[in-house]
């Protein structure tokens, strides 16, 4: 039987466990870093915690007798895909990427790339009131500016609250465009702020931010691991599939 271990912390990296959790082919291991206090977790097997580097997870690899393993966390969580790739390339045990495809502008998408959150954070113009997306870990250089308003959406609140006039917004995708809408009119935002996460359950915003004609600040992604990618969880299952038979 082929034991897969999913380096998690993605709604895809979810479903993905619950497929091959229900498939007797298939003994599943789910790893997640911890970072969220009530995270959504898969049924069957879950590890919660770092692996301690590529050293730490090609041991874990082969101490598990692992078969293959997928990356499937967020495309901007580069260190453990590095991580991945290193300890694959280590132990000869296959890794495969999940990749969530890339956003794409579409006609009247005002977005301006950017290279990085204090990039984003930087070009903000002076009392500007911008929603802000990029996760509790990244938010701080948002909050440092005292001259804009910034509301940051977040699934946990952060560690320490920021000062007046920023506001701390807590909610979980998946998000509808009627209420990014709602959101974005009723707090007067002036400029929506996201990674290129990718993906469908966050991508309401980029309709909202277009119809209303906002200005959309990019973060732009990491470049992703070289291994071999599947862009859905189906392709991947079939990817699986495909290697447990060989
Ligand atoms: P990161 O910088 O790549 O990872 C930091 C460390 O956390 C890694 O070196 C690893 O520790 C541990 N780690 C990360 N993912 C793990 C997993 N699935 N299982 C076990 N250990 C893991 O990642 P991050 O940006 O802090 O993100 C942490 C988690 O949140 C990821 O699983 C990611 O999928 C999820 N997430 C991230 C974002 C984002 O924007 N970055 C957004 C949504 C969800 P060791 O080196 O000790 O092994």
């Amino acid at each position: 039987m082929a034991k897969i271990l999913i380096l998690g912390g993605t709604m895809e990296a979810r479903r993905l466990a619950d497929i091959l959790g229900s498939d007797r082919r298939f003994k599943v291991v789910f790893s997640l870093a911890g970072r969220t206090a009530n995270p959504l977790i898969p049924a069957g097997e879950v590890r919660i915690g770092g692996f301690g580097g590529a050293d730490g997870l090609a041991d874990y690899l082969e101490s598990e007798k692992i078969t293959t393993f997928v990356d499937a966390t967020h495309p901007f969580a580069n260190r453990i895909s590095q991580s991945a790739a290193t300890a694959s390339a280590a132990t000869g045990i296959p890794c495969l990427w999940l990749e969530r495809k890339e956003w794409r502008p579409l006609k009247d998408d005002r977005w301006q790339m950017v290279e990085s959150i204090e990039q984003a954070a930087e070009i903000l113009p002076a009392g500007s009131r911008p929603l802000v997306t990029v996760g509790r870990q990244e938010i701080a250089p948002f909050f440092a500016r005292l001259d804009i308003k910034v509301l940051a959406r977040m699934i946990e609140a952060p560690e320490t609250p920021p000062l007046a006039p920023h506001k701390v917004l807590r909610n979980r995708p998946p998000f509808r465009p009627e209420d990014e809408l709602l959101l974005m009119r009723t707090e007067h935002i002036t400029h929506l702020v996201t990674k290129n996460s990718g993906g469908k359950a966050t991508s309401a915003k980029l309709q909202a931010a277009r119809t209303l004609r906002l200005p959309v600040l990019m973060v732009s992604r990491p470049p992703a691991p070289d291994l071999p990618t599947a862009h859905s969880v189906e392709a991947m299952v079939d990817m699986l599939c495909k290697n447990s038979r060989k």
